[in-house]
């Protein structure tokens, strides 16, 4: 009997039950990634830069920002910018945190937190892409207790004096306003630092083997003086910049969905092509055990997402339901990646094909905004009642 053609990587009809705006935003967003992004991603990943030329087109197709509404922004629902996450991520982990450094970190927080002057002077530059932002919690210290934060702020004049180190910066090198939390009299506040303020100064970090296509950098704050208008009003104590946290993991969720997506798509191809013993690999059992795994685990994130979305639109989602998903689908994401990786063989371990890029970006984003293990915490607090983070 002849081979069925293969399914699309869609087992659940989740595209087909799209509604019309989020599918022709997603359809967007795909084309861009797989016309304009794509063919320059290895370069980029190889030389350790982000393709800053093609900013200001993402600005264009409204990714920036895309769920907020006003100032410029293109206030689609949570599900349409949730599909969004997942083509950018498609791309590289670099594009897609690139996407929610600039709208979940820095945009989200001065919408949120900040005054209508901050809003009015930065979102709209912000969302056109014409402004880059970035998000300055973690310390050489302090990365999964951000609120053990040294970063100092005291009133000097009528403004503050900021004092203290940033590290693993996304975008720190590249911002032209920074969103820096610091303690002003024990309690953390947040802090808008535009580029070349004295005192203020960003270094690349050097010598990273994942996330390349996205620069990361160090902070510095040596003494630097802001003026009164620098606070964000809003923004008072840890919830704070955890606020900005949740509105990024969801984003994260997503994402990662995306660069499994493309795993799956690259592995399941080279199994149908490639020949071995007299047979495509994919009429191996154990080679359509793998696939089948990973195929379970996509849609499984995929279906997680979809009601994350619809919890998130009705006001209803909690940023334990985002534990959740940001721990389950990332895990899924690096281990799917892994077994897509060895389907390649020995073409895997090239940049040749797109999946150990994916992989090696996958093992940052297990890692950042909240590692694997904080989350597992998260959940076990929330099911046991007792917080377990520190003895
Ligand atoms: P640590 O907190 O030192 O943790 C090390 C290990 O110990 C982990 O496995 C962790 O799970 C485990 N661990 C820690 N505490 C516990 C505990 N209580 N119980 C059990 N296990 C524990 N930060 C920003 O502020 N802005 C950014 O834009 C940003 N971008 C980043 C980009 C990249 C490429 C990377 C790698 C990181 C980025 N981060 C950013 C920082 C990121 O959020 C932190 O790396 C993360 O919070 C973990 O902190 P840490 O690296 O200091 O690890």
């Amino acid at each position: 009997m002849p081979p069925k053609s293969p399914a699309p990587l869609d087992l659940l009809n989740l595209e087909l039950d799209l509604p019309v705006h989020a599918r022709e935003v997603q359809a967007s967003v795909r084309a861009f990634v797989e016309h304009k992004f794509q063919p320059r991603v290895t370069a980029h990943f190889r030389a350790g830069t982000f393709p800053l030329e093609l900013v200001p087109e993402l600005g264009r197709l409204g990714v920036f920002g895309a769920n907020l509404t006003g100032y410029g922004c293109a206030g689609v629902d949570n599900l349409t910018y949730g599909l969004l996450m997942a083509e950018l991520e498609a791309g590289d982990s670099g594009l897609r945190s690139f996407a929610s450094v600039q709208g979940a970190l820095c945009m989200y927080p001065i919408l949120t937190f900040g005054s209508e002057a901050q809003r009015q002077r930065w979102l709209p530059a912000l969302a056109q892409g014409s402004a880059i932002g970035c998000f300055g919690l973690t310390e050489p210290n302090h990365g999964s207790d951000p609120g053990a934060l040294a970063a100092s702020a005291v009133r000097r004049g009528g403004g503050y004096v900021l004092s203290g180190e940033k590290l693993w910066i996304t975008n720190g090198t590249l911002a032209d306003v920074a969103v820096v939390w610091a303690k002003l009299d024990g309690e953390i506040r947040g802090f808008l630092v535009p580029r070349g303020t004295r005192g203020f100064s960003a270094r690349e970090i050097e010598g990273k083997l994942s996330l390349r296509a996205s620069p990361t950098a160090a902070l510095t704050l040596d003494d630097v003086e802001l003026p009164e208008s620098a606070i964000l009003p809003g923004a008072k104590g840890l919830r704070a910049p955890l606020a900005c946290l949740t509105q990024a993991r969801y984003g994260i969720a997503w994402g990662v969905t995306g660069a499994l997506r493309a795993c799956l798509g690259c592995a399941r191809d080279y199994a149908l092509g490639r020949q071995q013993f007299g047979r495509p690999l994919a009429a191996f059992q154990l080679v359509q055990q793998k696939l089948a795994e990973v195929f379970s685990d996509l849609t499984l994130s995929q279906l997680l997402c979809h009601r994350l979305a619809a919890l998130k639109d009705a006001g209803q989602l909690t940023p334990v339901q985002v534990s959740l998903a940001k721990r389950h689908n990332v895990a899924a994401a690096l281990r799917g990646a892994r077994t897509c990786r060895d389907i390649l063989g020995a073409n895997g371990i090239t940049d040749a094909y797109p999946v150990m890029r994916h992989l090696v970006n996958l093992e940052t984003v297990l890692t950042y905004e909240g590692t694997h293990d904080i989350h597992t915490l998260v959940l076990g607090e929330a099911l046991t009642g007792i917080p377990a983070y520190s003895s």
